[in-house]
């Protein structure tokens, strides 16, 4: 079932979202080389302790999981695309880093997800990261009353397939409210004009996941969670919840 928002819910997911983000870029500024990546999850923590917002991400066990998810970020590194466990990896140089975060407060979630390099830039992994965030771009000025489902899923496909791009089948992004994993599904492929029409106050986590080598088939590493790339390539992913609105799309996870 699909819920829509009220203007004072949209505004209590705002808040919601800022902590999200504050989290995310207190990671992005701890992040270097010989940073643990457990380390960035207890900097998470620390953020959202101090707003007094609580974790979605923490003991979240959906149907596939063998075990409750243990950390309050995911840290999916090169060729882990989403879903990465936080361990005692220490970053190096060059790494591909895909943080995703959630948070819970006043009983209301936000969930958006950045990708960053650590120490000197690939070339290729820079542009990667663009391409995704473009693809992230069009899937939100797609978010308009009106269009449909469809129509962001067809613009997010759009720009990761024109670059040859893979992406993870079956995954995408979702409605996000009192709960983090709400109706509807939203595919990061799909055909314009068909699915759930878009009305005001519906809010999405809308969420491109690319590879660079262009499959689509991916692994899940014997921890249950980490889903990875078949050909070790690696992956982007970045996320922002929208609400759509009357005045167009309200990107809730701004900082
Ligand atoms: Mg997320
Ligand atoms: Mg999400």
């Amino acid at each position: 079932m699909v819920e829509l928002k009220s203007d004072a819910a949209l505004d209590a997911m705002r808040e919601a979202g800022r902590v999200v983000a504050d989290a995310l870029a207190a990671v992005r500024e701890t992040a270097a080389v010989g940073v643990s990546l457990s380390e960035l999850d207890e900097v998470a923590r620390g953020v959202l302790t101090a707003a007094g917002a609580t974790s979605p991400f923490l003991g979240y066990r959906p149907s596939f999981a063998p075990v409750p998810f243990p950390a309050v970020i995911c840290a999916s590194v090169n060729d882990a695309v989403v879903h990465g466990i936080p361990d005692g990896y220490r970053l190096r140089d060059s790494d591909l880093v895909s943080i995703d975060c959630g948070a819970v407060l006043d009983g209301w979630a936000g969930d958006a997800a950045v990708s960053f390099t650590v120490g000197t830039a690939r070339p290729e992994d820079t542009a990667l990261i663009d391409d995704t965030r473009r693809a992230l771009e069009a899937g939100i000025a797609a978010a308009v009353v009106g269009n449909r489902i469809g129509d962001i899923a067809h613009a997010i496909g759009t720009v990761a397939r024109a670059r040859r791009y893979g992406m993870l089948e079956g995954f995408g992004g979702h409605g996000i409210g009192r709960r983090m994993h709400e109706d509807p599904h939203l595919p990061n492929e799909g055909r314009p004009g068909r699915g759930y029409p878009l009305r005001a106050g519906l809010v999405l986590a809308i969420e491109p996941m690319l590879i660079a080598g262009g499959r689509d088939d991916y692994s899940t590493d014997p921890d249950g969670w980490t889903l990875r790339t078949n050909d070790g390539s690696r992956a982007a992913h970045v996320e922002h919840t929208v609400a759509i609105t009357e005045d167009g799309p309200r990107i809730l996870t701004l900082p």
